[in-house]
């Protein structure tokens, strides 16, 4: 019988109509994931990316999700206000079919880690630095199956990426990336 613990589960609540399109989350995602922190601000390197339509004054922020090896087969499209939006423009994923959410030097994927660090942020530094509210922070608790089944997963994803990269690649990254928690 597998057991239930208790897990914080935590996310973003995005308010469309509050987003001025000023890309402030996009730059404070790309200094905190830096190496050494805070050294560079390249907002290709983000893990949010603001999808945005100037001359209709829509905004809309996305964040990283999941990598997925696998291109959608059937694709959605979207209308905001007249204007039709390119078929993957909302999607979270990192995937073979475009550049979003990568690495600009590895090709590595990259994914929202809700600025994990130790000691832990209040409050992730996008949400932080979006002073137009747009960005909510929220904390809920909810029962899981043991970790057992998340370390499988994270086995599967990590065995995924070593198929894709090699297993040098993934080892260099990693290390780089322990190294930039430090400092
Ligand atoms: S910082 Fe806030 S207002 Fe600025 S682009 Fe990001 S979500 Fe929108
Ligand atoms: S929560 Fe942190 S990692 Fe995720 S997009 Fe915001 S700044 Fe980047």
């Amino acid at each position: 019988m597998s057991e239930k613990k208790k897990k914080v589960v935590k996310s973003i609540k995005i308010d469309v109509e509050k987003c001025n399109g000023c890309r402030a989350c996009e730059v404070a995602c790309s200094a905190f994931h830096a190496t050494p922190k805070y050294s560079t601000n390249n907002p290709g390197r983000a893990r949010i990316q603001v999808i945005h339509e100037p001359l209709k004054d829509i905004y809309v922020p996305v964040y990283a999700g999941e990598y997925t090896e696998a291109e959608c087969a059937g694709r959605d499209k979207y209308v905001i206000d007249g204007k039709e939006y390119d078929e993957c423009a909302f999607c979270r994923a990192s995937c073979p079919s475009r550049d979003l959410f990568k690495e600009p030097d590895s090709g590595l994927p990259l994914k929202c880690d809700m600025c994990e660090s130790d000691p832990p942020l209040e409050e992730p530094l996008c949400v932080q630095w979006c002073l137009a509210d747009a960005l909510t922070y929220e904390e809920r608790e909810e029962e899981v199956e043991e970790e057992s089944e998340e370390v499988e997963d994270m086995e599967v994803g990590l065995e995924s990426l070593i198929d894709k990269y090699g297993l040098d690649k993934i080892v260099d990254t990693v290390t780089r990336i322990a190294e930039s928690k430090k400092a």
